[in-house]
C-alpha cells in the first residue's frame, strides 16, 4: 500500500496563509538537504517559514536574504514528508517565489532571457524543438568541444561552464514522439489512456517514452498523445511564474479532455506532481476550477498505473543488481514509494538493492543545478557516495532531471560501469523489446 494521497493533490483549494500550520518543532530540519549541507536555520524549512512570516508582516524586504534563502530551497518537499503538522511546504515556497518574481528587480538581460525561455520557449513545443535542433548542431559542429576546452583553460565564466557541462549528448537519441499520434494496444484493448510527453522529456528522453508506450501496449492499453498538449509548467510554478503556469495548465486540461481518455499517464515524477496539483493551481478560476480538479484526479504516474492494473509479469530474466532511487516529486509530492519497487521486483532474476538514503534529493531539482551549481554538486556527491557503497549495476529512477544529474555524478566519479535507467526501460527490456537506447547513460 502507498501512503495516503497528498492532502493538497487533486485540487484542494489554496488557503490564503498556510504558514500558521507550522508549530516550529524543527522535526523537518534533518530531512532538508540545504540544512544538512549549510547548517543554517535560514536554509531549513522552519527558517524559511520564519522568513515568509516576517516578509508577510512587512518586517523583511523581498530583495536580500528573503529572496536568497527562498531561492536556495530545492523544492524537494522532503520537509513535507517529515512534518507531523501537515505543512504544505511546496505551496508555501511557490507562493513565496511568486512574491519574489513580482517584486525582485533583475538585470535587464537576465529578465529578458527569463521572459523568453519561460514565456515563449517552454509553452511552445515547436520553439522548444527548434532550440534543441540548435543544441544538436552545436554539438555536431564540434563547438561543444571548443567551449569545453576554453572552460578547462578558465576562459569562460565558471557558471556558464558548469551549465554547459550538464548538457547531455543529444546525438543518436530516439526521435521525439509526434504529438497527435495514437498507438494501438497489443491484443484486446483494456484501457484507452493519454500520454504526457512533456518538454525536455520528449526532446532528450523519447526513448523512455517509447519504452513506456511498448509496456502499455503489452498491457492492453491504447495510447493517445494529445496534439495540443504543452509542457506541464512545473518549472514555471517552481519559479513563481504563476500566471503563465495557469495558462499552460488550461491548455493541457483542454487537450486531455478532448482526447477522451480514462487516465492521463505521466512517466516524469516532477511533471506528475504538478499535473496532480492543477486543481490547486486553478482553484480560484471560476471556469477551470472543477475541470482542473477532475483532470488532476485522472493523472497517474506510470508506476502506480501499472501496479494498479496489475501489469503482466515479464517473461524474460534480467540478471541485474538494481538500486532504486526515489525521485523527490514521486516520493514526497505524490507519496509513491512502493509501486516502482514492486514492478521491478516482479522481473525474474532482478535483484533490488536499497540505497542508504534513497529518499534524499540528488540535487537536480528542476533547474537548481543551473541556478545553484555548487550546492547542487555537494548534494549530488552524497548521492553518488551512497550509490557507490550500495554497488548496483544499474540505478533506476523515474524523473528526467534525476536521470541526468545522477549520470553526471557517476561520470564525475568515474563510475562508468554503473548505468542509470528509467524503470520503464528496465521493464521494457524484461518484456523482450529493449530500445536501442538501452545500454547508454543519459548524460
Ligand atoms: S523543499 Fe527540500 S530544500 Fe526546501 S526546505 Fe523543504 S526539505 Fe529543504
Ligand atoms: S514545517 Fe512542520 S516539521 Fe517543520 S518546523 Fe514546521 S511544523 Fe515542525
Amino acid at each position: 500500500m502507498e501512503t495516503p494521497p497528498h492532502p493538497h493533490q487533486a485540487g484542494s483549494a489554496v488557503p490564503a496563509d498556510l504558514t500558521p500550520q507550522c508549530v516550529h518543532c524543527g522535526l523537518c530540519l534533518q530531512a532538508c538537504p540545504t540544512y544538512i549541507e549549510l547548517g543554517k536555520e535560514a536554509d531549513s524549512p522552519r527558517g524559511r517559514i520564519y522568513l515568509m512570516q516576517a516578509q508577510q508582516r512587512g518586517r523583511l524586504p523581498v530583495a536580500g536574504s528573503f529572496a536568497q534563502h527562498i531561492s536556495a530551497c530545492l523544492d524537494c518537499r522532503a520537509c513535507e514528508s517529515a512534518c507531523p503538522s501537515g505543512v504544505p511546504y511546496g505551496e508555501l515556497v511557490e507562493q513565496a517565489r511568486e512574491i519574489v518574481e513580482q517584486q525582485l528587480e533583475r538585470p535587464l538581460l537576465v529578465e529578458a532571457l527569463r521572459r523568453y525561455v519561460f514565456g515563449w520557449v517552454f509553452p511552445s513545443p515547436r520553439l522548444l524543438r527548434f532550440h534543441f535542433h540548435l543544441l544538436r548542431l552545436y554539438q555536431r559542429l564540434g563547438l561543444q568541444a571548443l567551449v569545453r576546452r576554453l572552460a578547462s583553460l578558465k576562459l569562460i565564466p565558471s557558471r556558464l561552464a558548469g551549465m554547459e557541462r550538464l548538457l547531455p549528448d543529444l546525438g543518436g537519441r530516439a526521435a521525439p514522439i509526434e504529438l497527435g499520434a495514437v498507438f494501438r494496444s497489443a491484443g484486446p484493448t483494456r484501457r484507452r489512456v493519454g500520454l504526457v510527453t512533456g518538454c525536455v522529456m520528449n526532446e532528450i528522453f523519447a526513448g523512455i517514452h517509447r519504452a513506456t508506450i511498448r509496456v502499455l501496449q503489452r498491457n492492453g492499453c491504447e495510447i493517445v498523445v494529445p496534439s495540443s498538449q504543452v509542457c506541464c509548467a512545473a518549472l514555471h510554478a517552481h519559479a513563481g511564474i504563476t500566471a503563465t503556469a495557469q495558462e499552460m495548465a488550461k491548455r493541457n486540461i483542454q487537450a486531455f479532455e478532448q482526447a477522451g481518455v480514462s487516465a492521463v499517464i505521466v512517466n516524469a515524477a516532477g511533471c506528475g506532481a504538478k499535473l496532480k496539483e492543477y486543481g490547486a493551481l486553478l482553484a480560484r478560476d471560476p471556469e477551470y476550477s472543477s475541470r482542473a480538479r477532475s483532470f488532476s484526479q485522472g493523472v497517474v504516474d506510470i508506476s502506480e498505473f501499472l501496479d494498479g492494473l496489475p501489469a503482466l509479469s515479464p517473461p524474460d530474466r534480467l540478471e541485474l543488481k538494481i538500486a532504486y532511487d526515489d525521485p523527490c516529486h514521486l516520493l514526497h509530492a505524490q507519496r509513491i514509494a512502493q509501486a516502482p519497487r514492486r514492478l521491478l521486483q516482479q522481473i525474474p532474476g532482478l535483484k533490488l538493492l536499497e540505497l542508504q538514503n534513497p529518499d534524499q534529493c540528488c540535487g537536480s531539482a528542476g533547474i537548481y543545478n543551473i541556478t545553484h551549481p555548487e550546492l547542487s554538486m555537494r548534494i549530488l556527491e552524497r548521492k553518488i557516495e551512497d550509490i557507490e557503497q550500495c554497488g548496483p549495476e544499474v540505478v533506476a529512477t523515474g524523473n528526467p532531471g534525476c536521470l541526468l544529474q545522477i549520470a553526471h555524478g557517476l561520470r564525475m566519479a568515474h563510475l562508468h560501469h554503473i548505468q542509470v535507467m528509467h524503470p520503464m526501460e528496465i521493464l521494457d527490456r524484461a518484456y523482450g523489446s529493449a530500445s536501442s537506447e538501452n545500454g547508454r547513460n543519459p548524460g
